[in-house]
């Protein structure tokens, strides 16, 4: 009998205690929610063209609610954007990722520029090779401590997409390996790398039979 009283106390405690955290929610929810509770309260006493003006009043007043709450989110994703990206100053060194399908699989993962224009938070970035067409938003690059290129090293009236800069700044061509099939040594223009001024690679034709022997 004692244990089922105890057990009946426990029981009872617990119910207390979730109760009080209900009452809290409510109270908080009223906080919130006082014009919905204050219509729901007009409502029971007047007449029903009333009640949908006042219905009208209150998705209004949540309209502006939302909109005034998301601007706040944006800020916070803003400010904390800016802390992790802080904004680039012209003539400072770049890295700018090269896409994964624009590169060959021994070329360099990063291209090097430096920035040139500064608009609206957006960057003009130009490289040796030349300006790179599209603007770049401060977080498609990281800043480098060191500076590697000089605003006088970038060809003037030269665009380049950061395709055909990837291509000329590698050594074995551009999206995926090129090769050459020759039976010979490769000296003269027939051979393919040598035609379009590459280092031959491990997947060409004479190399594979040295790899064989
Ligand atoms: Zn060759
Ligand atoms: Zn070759």
């Amino acid at each position: 009998m004692e244990t089922a009283r105890k057990f009946s106390d426990k029981l009872k405690d617990i119910l207390d205690k979730k109760v009080e955290v209900k009452e809290d929610e409510s109270q908080t929810r009223n906080k919130t929610d006082i014009s919905s509770q204050d219509v729901l309260a007009i409502e029971a006493e007047e007449n029903p063209v009333d009640n949908i003006r006042n219905r009208q009043h209150l998705i209004r007043d949540k309209r502006k609610m939302v909109v005034t709450n998301l601007e706040i989110q944006a800020d916070r994703m803003k400010s904390v954007s800016l802390a992790n990206h802080p904004i680039g100053k012209i003539g400072e060194t770049v890295r700018i990722p090269i896409p994964d399908v624009d590169r060959a699989r021994s070329d360099l993962r990063n291209i090097l520029g430096v920035i040139l224009v500064v608009e609206d938070n957006n960057y003009s970035i130009g490289t040796k090779l030349g300006k790179l067409q599209q603007m770049y938003s401060r977080n498609q690059f990281t800043i480098c401590k060191q500076s590697m290129v000089a605003i006088d090293d970038v060809p003037e009236s030269v665009e380049v997409s950061l395709r055909e800069c990837a291509k000329k700044s590698s050594c074995v061509g551009d999206q995926g390996y090129n090769r050459c099939f020759c039976n010979q040594k490769c000296r003269t223009k027939k051979c393919k790398c040598r035609n379009n001024g590459k280092l031959c690679n491990s997947k060409c034709q004479q190399n594979q039979k040295m790899q064989m022997s």
